[in-house]
């Protein structure tokens, strides 16, 4: 068993780069508690609180990072979610421009979402609350990635099956990887439509592990029995495409099947889904049942599960 250790949301980042400075160093196996402020650093707590007057520099921060010991380019990163606790209330914005419907709007609105006894209060309606991160991530190979933009680091990701229990495997493009998240979610539907699920402040317990050679393009997901690949485009056509590309590489890695029959497998028990349309790029998923990869030769050697 690792150590336990803590990252205040003191310690944000508005972007990853390998320029990051380490909040803290863990070894492999570790265990970290991140604080984590909302999507706006929690700078919207009444619905006077206007977006008008919102400091947009500090919009989007992500907690860390983490520098994990051993992980080297070429490695993966294992990020099991052991837990997530949420504030009591959170907030949500529509307006201009805000996807589907954005154009239907001209200004911004801001909504205040009490959160009672594991129930989103949504006017009269108690919605149980799915907790989830929205923004996950590693230094990018190059440059900076802004925590609102999703890509083959992890970043603004937006997929509701990262939450408890869950393993996210992200590609380790520098030395530590540099491990930073935030942007929790108390409950948010496939798509993210108006821009925002309930954006709410917590804390999340994860540990982290260091998958040696394993070579990955964009993140992949362990949750609910389901391996997912995620990934990240201009247009949905694009996203679903590398998505399923990239099961197939992972598949075809390890399992003695064709690609002729692992395509007709696919298209019969995997499921290409939409994670989120409303981020500067959008993110699809395709998702495998863990069993049908088991019997196709999918081990806890191949991730740690
Ligand atoms: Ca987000
Ligand atoms: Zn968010």
């Amino acid at each position: 068993m690792g150590n336990r250790h803590l990252v205040s949301s003191k310690n944000k980042v508005f972007a990853f780069s390998s320029d990051m400075k380490p909040a803290l160093i863990v070894e492999d196996g570790d265990e970290v508690v991140f604080e984590t402020l909302d999507c706006f650093s929690n700078q919207i707590k009444t619905t006077e609180d206007r977006l008008e007057n919102l400091n947009w520099s500090e919009v989007n921060p992500a907690t860390g990072p983490v520098f994990v010991n051993g992980a080297k380019p070429g490695d993966a990163l294992v990020v099991e979610i052991l837990d997530i606790e949420v504030a009591n209330q959170g907030v949500m914005v529509a307006g201009k421009g805000l996807g589907p419907l954005g154009e239907k709007f001209e200004g911004f609105y801001t909504k205040i979402v009490k959160i009672e006894n594991g129930c989103a209060m949504f006017n009269d309606l108690e919605l149980p609350i799915d907790p989830m991160i929205g923004v996950i991530g590693v230094a990018p190979k190059e440059g900076s990635v802004n925590c609102g933009t999703p890509g083959p680091h992890g970043g603004n990701l937006d997929t509701r099956y990262i939450k408890k229990g869950a393993k996210v495997i992200l590609p380790v493009f520098v030395e530590g990887g540099l491990l930073a998240l935030g942007d929790l979610h108390a409950l948010m539907g496939d798509g993210e439509v108006c821009g925002t699920g309930i954006e709410v402040a917590g804390k999340v317990t994860a540990r982290v592990f260091v998958k040696k050679g394993m070579e990955l393009k964009n993140p992949m997901v362990i949750s609910e029995g389901s391996l997912f690949t995620l990934a990240s485009g201009k247009t949905l056509d694009e996203a679903v495409k590398e998505a399923v590309n990239d099961m197939t590489e992972f598949v075809l890695g390890y399992a003695n099947i064709s690609l002729e029959e692992l395509t007709m497998l696919f298209s019969i028990v995997g499921h290409t889904k939409i994670s989120q349309v409303v981020d500067p790029l959008v993110t699809a998923r395709f998702r495998m049942p863990l069993d049908v990869l088991e019997k196709l030769g999918f081990s806890k050697d191949t991730i740690e599960y």
